[in-house]
């Protein structure tokens, strides 16, 4: 209890220290030496493609992220959009089993939700023509109704492949849920990577965790796809024993885990015959990334500091 309180706490620090220009500035002249490197699969396409064919090679399946968020202008939205065109069309010359997840404020959506839109939909129609498919992320809960109304408006436009995200801190997902089960959605449940405030999210981790095997089990009983984006065992075993007593086709739900967290463990479910995918990503836009895979444990700190320290 004492460790989980600290831990909410160390998190809630470094999440807070990351809008630190300063750190900002640091981080990103230094990271890739003292450690970004464990979980950003390099700067460029060049460095990305062979890391994603390693893990294909070891019957990991994988998706990307050209890492960035929060664009400001129109054009450099549309410079985003042309980057992942080339991601995707390369993903294809390679044979890789790899798919593309966005941010939707990398594509414009601070900026103007139609824009957003347009951008998305663009994607999804070069994606489609590779056969391919691209999954929204979800991000700081202000963007949690835009996203939900433009994955809606994608389905109901005949786009099929794409997906988005829930994340299990915030209150309002059980009920997110209920309302996309009409479109039989591809669905990534995840916990929660933000710093939310008590009067959205679950404030005790006993709580978001409860609430991921609620939505993971509706999901999967009354949904469509269902990606089970956790490191935490107890809820993949959880998982994998709710769909074996449904009879749930291994087909489909799958785990989604990070790119440097507990490989292992990614294997280990390769080997009992369990789909997986990594999420790894790439590019120079890799601060706020970084920070988050920091803030969830204060192990991480640790390891970037002892590096730094050693110089
Ligand atoms: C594929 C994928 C996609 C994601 N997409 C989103 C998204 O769209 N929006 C969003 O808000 N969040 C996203 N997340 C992040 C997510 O919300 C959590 O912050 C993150 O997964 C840590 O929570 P956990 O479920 O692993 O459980 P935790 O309870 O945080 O961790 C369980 C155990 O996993 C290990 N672990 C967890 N994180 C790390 C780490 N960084 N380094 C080393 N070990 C670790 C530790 O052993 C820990 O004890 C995504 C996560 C994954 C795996």
């Amino acid at each position: 209890m004492i460790t989980e309180t600290a831990n909410a706490a160390s998190r809630k620090a470094i999440l807070a220290l990351a809008e630190s220009p300063t750190l900002h500035r640091f981080v990103g002249r230094h990271g890739m030496r003292l450690g970004a490197a464990r979980f950003v699969a390099g700067e460029t396409l060049d460095q990305l493609v062979p890391v994603l064919r390693r893990l294909n090679e070891q019957g990991l399946l994988t998706n990307t992220t050209l890492l960035g968020e929060g664009v400001t202008s129109a054009e450099e939205a549309g410079a985003v959009v042309a980057a992942y065109r080339e991601v995707l069309d390369r993903i294809r010359a390679e044979s890789l089993k790899t798919n593309v997840s966005v941010k939707l404020t990398h594509l414009g959506l601070a900026i103007d939700e139609q824009l957003a839109y347009e951008n998305v939909s663009a994607l999804l129609a070069h994606a489609a023509g590779l056969g391919n498919f691209v999954r929204m992320d979800m991000e700081e809960s202000p963007f949690v109704d835009t996203t939900l109304r433009i994955y809606r408006r994608l389905r109901e436009a005949g786009h099929e492949n794409t997906g988005t995200v829930l994340q299990s801190y915030l209150y309002r997902s059980e009920d997110d849920l209920a309302s996309l089960l009409d479109l039989r959605p591809n669905l990534r449940f995840v916990k929660g990577a933000y710093l939310e405030p008590p009067d959205v999210a679950y404030p005790d981790k006993a709580d978001v965790d409860a609430a991921f095997t609620r939505l993971v089990e509706r999901s999967l009983r009354e949904g469509g796809f269902t990606a089970v984006a956790t490191h935490d065992e107890r809820l993949i075993e959880r998982t994998i024993e709710f769909a074996e007593r449904e009879g749930i086709a291994r087909d489909r739900f799958q785990f989604q885990l990070l790119y440097g967290v507990r490989p292992q463990l990614q294997l280990e479910l390769v080997r009992r015959g369990f789909a997986v995918l990594v999420a790894t990503p790439f590019g120079p836009d890799w601060y706020r990334y970084l920070m988050r895979r920091l803030a969830e444990r204060p192990a991480n700190t640790l390891f970037f500091v002892k590096n730094l320290v050693r110089g």
